[in-house]
């Protein structure tokens, strides 16, 4: 088969410039959408939109392709974007123009193997069947039907290899001219170093290297692809108006939309012109998309970022009325102080990653926040656990009931002034962790787990404290501020030695949730309920307050008490720790060797008094 290269085509393209670039000749033949346009067949198994790849469907994904070919000098291409809008089959496409035209080694990471093997096998297997030269350039496969291996299909000269990024041993020995992340926001940190970083050096072998970087975005401060984009000259896709016939991007605030009595959408969104203010109907979008162009807000930067939301997916895929009916439903419930729907939204339409409401929760008039039990536990509450911080002159505890659905009581905030080293404080402290608290019915209820702050100065006298009440579930914490450190992690090695397991907290983690539920203004699931009682005044929800989380992610004290909101999150981490699923309790547990009794589906302990550290330490 000869391919011809049109010769209008390759009139962006100066090859002296990319041969000195470079170090390699440019190859004069197909870029990748013009491959795709050539021979590309979306098969049933993998496109809702069988049939032949058409990049006039898509048009704004034609640049992105051609930056992609070997006839571009670029070599990275970062995409930021939400959904249906074809970009998982540009990665497929690349690969492809790649395996068939260019042969080179290609390296394809996903977040996980199952991933990685779905878009193997019910992806690339099946595109590559549907074109027979390609299919027979392919080598091997287990029976004559299948072409290649799972996670391998190679070529004469080159090779199409899958890794994932939840175990870099699939990927890590591998050289790759091209090397493909896809999904990036959802790789995660699995403890090998950045995963990002480690696949794009796949490539540095390579001076005509080609990286294509592309997710739907995440946390504000914890996105990949939003770090990525903003190294990048950061594109806009424009399009002209109907009307004026200047050029603007779709975005969200040009949208018009009525809502009914009900609070549902009325009518259809229009597209609203910020030149002429002329109200464009949604089907002049195929039209106003191929007269569109990519337009850099951050010119003249090496690397090509590219960010589209879900409004520019075609005719017939999503449409703008989809899109304002999620907005309206995700709305409607963050009034409610549940922000998550809004996060999906603003993640998987809008293409923006999410600033979390966290930076801060303010609580000004503690009397609308307490409310009158009507006993000092309630009979929702399942569970007692405790959090205690140590400081150089006292305990301060804050005894938590947990209920079902993440509900939560506060049941009781205690300090006990006195240095901790001295016996008569610790003794104070066992006094009142070990009180019993009564419930509505008139039983009597314990504390089940305890969790102690053992950072300070106070460390070796608390590991002592913990030591010697292992039995009574007292746990040794040790707080972690680091942004994506987990809730609970290993013990230290050498405190084992000293019969103590500490617990390192990721702290971060637990504001964040903790944070979150305070928000909550609808008694239910995860709300946080407070007793009317003088210690639950305005400074102590101060304290519970006195911490915002900065752009990083991080929390920074804005008041000079916290520890409110210590004991808090400790008593949270006791309840992971202790390993109790409230939701699996078929009963209230109102001490500690009655856990036996009550029996929850998950139990599986030998003893009820005393945990064997390492029967609960290797599911952390
Ligand atoms: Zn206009």
């Amino acid at each position: 088969m000869v391919l011809v290269r049109k010769a209008s085509m390759s009139k962006n393209i100066n090859p002296i410039t990319l041969g000195c670039m470079n170090g390699f000749k440019p190859d004069p033949r197909l870029t990748v959408s013009e491959w795709s346009d050539t021979f590309r067949i979306l098969t049933s198994e993998a496109s809702a939109e069988a049939g032949r790849w058409r990049t006039d469907r898509t048009p704004y994904l034609r640049e992105i392709m051609d930056e992609m070919s070997p006839t571009s000098s670029t070599q990275q291409v970062k995409v930021i974007k939400g959904t249906q809008l074809g970009f998982s089959s540009i990665a497929d496409n690349i690969a492809m123009c790649y395996l068939d035209l260019y042969p080179c080694p290609i390296l394809y990471i996903l977040p996980t193997e199952t991933l990685a093997k779905g878009t193997s096998r019910r992806r690339i297997t099946p595109s590559i069947k549907a074109i027979p030269h390609l299919a027979k350039k392919v080598i091997g496969g287990k029976s004559k039907d299948d072409v290649g291996e799972v996670f391998s299909k190679a070529v004469a000269g080159g090779n199409l290899t899958f890794g994932w990024s939840n175990s870099t041993s699939s990927f890590r020995s591998f050289s790759a001219r091209v090397v493909i992340l896809d999904d990036v926001d959802g790789y995660g940190t699995f403890g090998e170093g950045d995963v990002m970083e480690l696949g794009k050096a796949r490539a540095d072998a390579f001076a005509n290297k080609k990286i294509y970087i592309n997710s739907t975005p995440t946390i504000a401060s914890q996105s990949s692809i939003e770090t990525e984009f903003e190294d990048s000259d950061q594109r806009e896709y424009e399009m002209p108006c109907p009307e004026c016939n200047q050029y603007f991007p779709y975005k969200w605030e040009y949208m018009h939309y009525k809502v009914d009595e009900k609070g549902r959408l009325d009518g259809d969104v229009l597209c609203g012109c910020p030149h002429c203010g002329a109200m464009i109907p949604e089907y002049k979008k195929t039209n106003m998309m191929l007269d569109g162009k990519w337009i850099p807000r951050n010119a003249g930067h090496q690397h090509r970022g590219y960010k589209l939301s879900s409004l520019y997916s075609p005719v017939g895929w999503l449409s703008w009325n989809e899109v304002a009916d999620e907005f309206i439903k995700a709305h409607k419930l963050m009034l409610t102080g549940d922000d998550r729907l809004m996060q999906v939204w603003a993640n998987t339409r809008d293409a923006r990653a999410w600033k979390p409401k966290l930076d801060g929760v303010e609580i000004t008039n503690h009397h609308e926040r307490v409310e009158d039990y009507e006993c000092e536990v309630p009979n929702e509450v399942y569970i007692l656990t405790a959090g205690i911080d140590t400081q150089d002159d006292r305990f301060e505890i804050e005894v938590l009931g947990h209920g079902k659905n993440g509900e939560t009581w506060s049941i009781d905030y205690k300090v006990i002034a006195g240095d901790p080293q001295f016996d008569e404080t610790k003794e104070a402290l066992d006094e009142y962790i070990n009180r019993t608290f009564e419930r509505e019915d008139g039983t009597l209820m314990k504390i089940y787990a305890k969790g102690i702050d053992t950072g300070g100065h106070r460390t070796k006298t608390m590991y002592d404290y913990c030591k010697h009440r292992a039995t009574q579930l007292v746990f040794a914490f040790k707080g972690h501020n680091q942004v994506n450190a987990p809730i609970t992690s290993k013990t230290v090695d050498n405190m084992r030695a000293n019969d103590l397991t500490l617990f390192t907290i990721g702290v971060n983690a637990l504001k964040d949730d903790f944070y979150a539920r305070l928000a909550i203004t609808e008694h239910g699931h995860n709300y946080c309920h407070f007793p009317n009682k003088p210690v639950y005044n305005d400074k102590y929800f101060k304290m519970l307050t006195a911490e915002k989380r900065d752009d990083k992610g991080r929390y920074v004290k804005v008041r000079l008490r916290n520890e409110a909101l210590d004991c808090r999150v400790y008593a949270m981490a006791t309840l992971t720790v202790a390993k109790i699923d409230v939701n699996r309790l078929p009963k209230p547990v109102l001490y500690i060797g009655e856990m036996d009794k009550v029996k929850t589906v998950s139990a599986s302990r030998k003893t009820n008094t005393y945990i064997e550290p390492s029967s609960y330490l290797d599911e952390f």
